[in-house]
C-alpha cells in the first residue's frame, strides 16, 4: 500500500494535522493507498510559494522554460508504464488506454514547451508619427488547475503545460478519486528540475481547497474540468475576485448517422466514443439519432458489438472495458436505464450490472448497454449519463436530426456519420457544438482546441489556442520625440 505527500514550493510533505484520505481500486475497490489531505494552511503556503517564484519563472527566456518542459517530456515518456499501471489501479480503464493517456498527457508537456516560444506581440501602426503602439502578453499570473478522475494524466499536463509555457505557476489540485497519476508526473516534473514554487500539488478536501485559492486575490486564474454545477459554483466564488476562468464542463454528444453513411465506420468509430474509459468521458456519445431508413441494421451491427465486448478489471489480457469508477457512478447509470425503461423504451442488449469485492463504494461494473424506441423527456436523453449506455432515437430528415441533436443545454463534442460532403459541411455549420467530429469518433487531439459552447464551458484548451487563456493583453503607447 502506497502513501503519498503533497508537493509544496518544492518539498514532498504532509498537511500539518496529519491527516490523509484513502485511495480504492475501482475493479474491487481495494486500498491502493493513503494520500496527504491539505487544508486552507497547506493551501496558503503553496500560494505563497507560487507567488514568490512567479516573477522569476515569468523572466526566464521562453527557451529556457521549454527545456525543463522537454525534460519532463522526456521522463513522462521513460516511466509511461509506471504511470499506466498507477492510472489503471486507482481509475480502472484498461492498461492500454492508460498508456495512451499517458503518451496523450506526455504530448501536451512537448506542445507547449514548443509554443512557449511562439507567444507573439504585436505592432500596431499609430494614428500619429510621433506615438508607436506595442501589444505585448505577459503571463496572468498564479494560476489555480483542478482536475477531474476520468483522465487522470492528461487533464493535468493539458492544464499545467500551457499555463508553466506562458509564464504562471500552477497549484494543481486533482480529484480525490486519481491523487496518485498526479503525484507520478508531477514527481518527474521535480525530476526534470521545474524550479520550486512553479508546480504544486494539493490533494484533499475539494471544498476547503476550492474556497481557499478561490478568496485569495493572489490566484489570478482558474482552471477547472469537471461537472458543470461545480464550474457554475467556481464561476460564481470566483467572480469576488474577478479571477481569469476556463471551464471544461459536462457534455451530452448527440451522434448522428445518415442514410449515406458508411455503417461499419459509423460503428466502429461509435465503440472508441461510446465504450472508451466505460463511457465516462466528457466527449462520450450520450445520445444516437439514426436515420429511419438504416435503423434496423445500424441497430443490429451494433448490438452484435456491444455485446461482445470483453469486461473486466483494467489489468487483465484482451479486456475493452473497466469498471465504473465508483458505486455513484453505477447508480446514476441503472437509474437512467431505469428512468428510460419506465417511459417505455425498449432494451436490446445489457441493461444491467454487477459487483465486484466486498466494499460497497467501488468494484462496480455495468453492461454495455442499447435503448430503442427512447423520447426526449428521458433523464438519458438531457444528462450526462456517463456510463456504457446507448439510448438509440429515429429521425427522418436532416432538419430534424439536426433539431433534435441541438436540443440541449450542452454544447461539447457531436458527431455526424454521413458520406455526403455537402450534408457533412452543412450540418457540421449547424451543430451548436464546440466539436465536430464529422466521420470521426475520436476528435481529441494536442494540437486542436478542445471545448464547449453553452453551458460546457468556456474558453479552449490544446493548441495554439490553449496558451492563450494564460497570457494577458498589455498594450504600450510610446510618444517619440
Ligand atoms: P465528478 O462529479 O465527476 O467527480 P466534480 O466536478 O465533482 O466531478 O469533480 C471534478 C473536480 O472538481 C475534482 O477535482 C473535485 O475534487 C473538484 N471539486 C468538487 N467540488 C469542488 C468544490 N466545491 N470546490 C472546488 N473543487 C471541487
Amino acid at each position: 500500500m502506497r502513501t503519498e505527500k503533497l508537493y509544496i514550493n518544492g518539498e514532498w510533505k504532509d498537511s500539518a494535522t496529519g491527516e490523509t484520505f484513502q485511495v480504492l481500486n475501482p475493479a474491487d475497490g481495494s486500498l491502493v493507498g493513503k494520500m496527504a489531505a491539505a487544508g486552507k494552511e497547506e493551501v496558503l503556503q503553496a500560494i505563497a510559494g507560487a507567488e514568490q517564484a512567479k516573477e522569476e519563472w515569468a523572466n526566464l527566456p521562453a527557451q529556457v522554460r521549454a527545456s525543463y518542459m522537454k525534460k519532463w517530456h522526456q521522463l513522462l515518456l521513460e516511466n509511461e508504464e509506471t504511470i499506466a499501471r498507477t492510472m489503471t489501479t486507482e481509475q480502472g480503464k484498461p492498461l492500454a488506454e492508460a498508456l495512451g493517456e499517458v503518451r496523450a498527457a506526455a504530448s501536451f508537456v512537448e506542445w507547449y514547451a514548443e509554443e512557449a516560444k511562439r507567444v507573439y506581440g504585436e505592432t500596431i501602426p499609430a494614428s500619429s508619427s510621433r506615438k508607436r503602439i506595442m501589444v505585448l502578453k505577459q503571463p496572468v499570473g498564479v494560476t489555480a488547475a483542478i482536475t477531474p478522475w476520468n483522465f487522470p494524466a492528461s487533464m493535468v499536463t493539458r492544464k499545467i503545460s500551457p499555463a508553466i509555457a506562458a509564464g504562471c505557476p500552477v497549484i494543481l489540485k486533482p480529484a480525490e478519486q486519481t491523487p496518485f497519476c498526479a503525484v507520478e508526473i508531477i514527481k518527474l516534473a521535480h525530476k526534470a528540475g521545474i524550479p520550486k514554487g512553479v508546480i504544486s500539488l494539493l490533494a484533499g478536501p475539494p471544498e476547503i481547497i476550492g474556497d481557499t485559492l478561490l478568496e485569495d486575490s493572489r490566484v489570478r486564474k482558474i482552471t477547472f474540468t469537471g461537472s458543470t454545477d461545480v464550474g457554475k459554483m467556481l464561476m460564481k466564488k470566483s467572480a469576488d475576485t474577478v479571477k481569469h476562468i476556463s471551464l471544461e464542463l459536462g457534455g451530452h454528444a448527440p451522434y448522428i448517422v445518415f442514410d449515406d453513411a458508411n455503417l461499419d465506420k459509423a460503428v466502429n468509430e461509435l465503440m472508441g466514443a461510446k465504450i472508451r474509459n466505460c463511457g465516462q468521458v466528457c466527449i462520450a456519445t450520450n445520445r444516437l439519432y439514426v436515420q429511419e431508413s438504416i435503423e434496423k441494421a445500424f441497430v443490429q451491427k451494433l448490438s452484435q458489438e456491444f455485446s461482445n465486448i470483453k469486461m473486466g478489471s483494467g489489468f487483465e489480457e484482451g479486456i475493452q472495458m473497466g469498471p465504473l469508477i465508483d458505486g455513484k457512478a453505477y447508480q446514476k447509470v441503472q437509474e437512467h436505464v431505469e428512468d428510460a425503461l419506465s417511459k417505455g423504451a425498449k432494451l436490446i442488449t445489457g441493461g444491467e450490472g454487477f459487483h465486484k469485492g466486498d466494499h460497497d463504494q467501488a468494484g462496480y461494473y455495468y453492461k454495455p448497454t442499447i435503448l430503442v424506441d427512447v423520447t426526449a423527456d428521458m433523464k438519458i436523453m438531457k444528462e450526462e449519463t456517463f456510463g456504457p449506455v446507448l439510448p438509440i432515437q429515429r429521425f427522418t430528415t436532416e432538419e430534424e436530426a439536426l433539431r433534435l441533436a441541438n436540443n440541449s443545454q450542452f454544447g461539447l463534442a457531436s458527431y455526424v456519420f454521413t458520406e455526403s460532403l455537402s450534408r457533412g459541411i452543412r450540418v457540421s455549420e449547424k451543430l451548436e457544438y464546440g466539436i465536430v467530429g464529422l466521420n470521426d469518433g475520436g476528435p481529441a487531439t494536442v494540437q486542436a482546441p478542445f471545448g464547449g459552447f453553452k453551458e460546457s464551458g468556456l474558453g479552449r484548451e490544446g493548441g495554439h489556442f490553449g496558451i492563450e487563456s494564460f497570457l494577458e493583453i498589455k498594450y504600450v503607447s510610446i510618444g517619440i520625440k
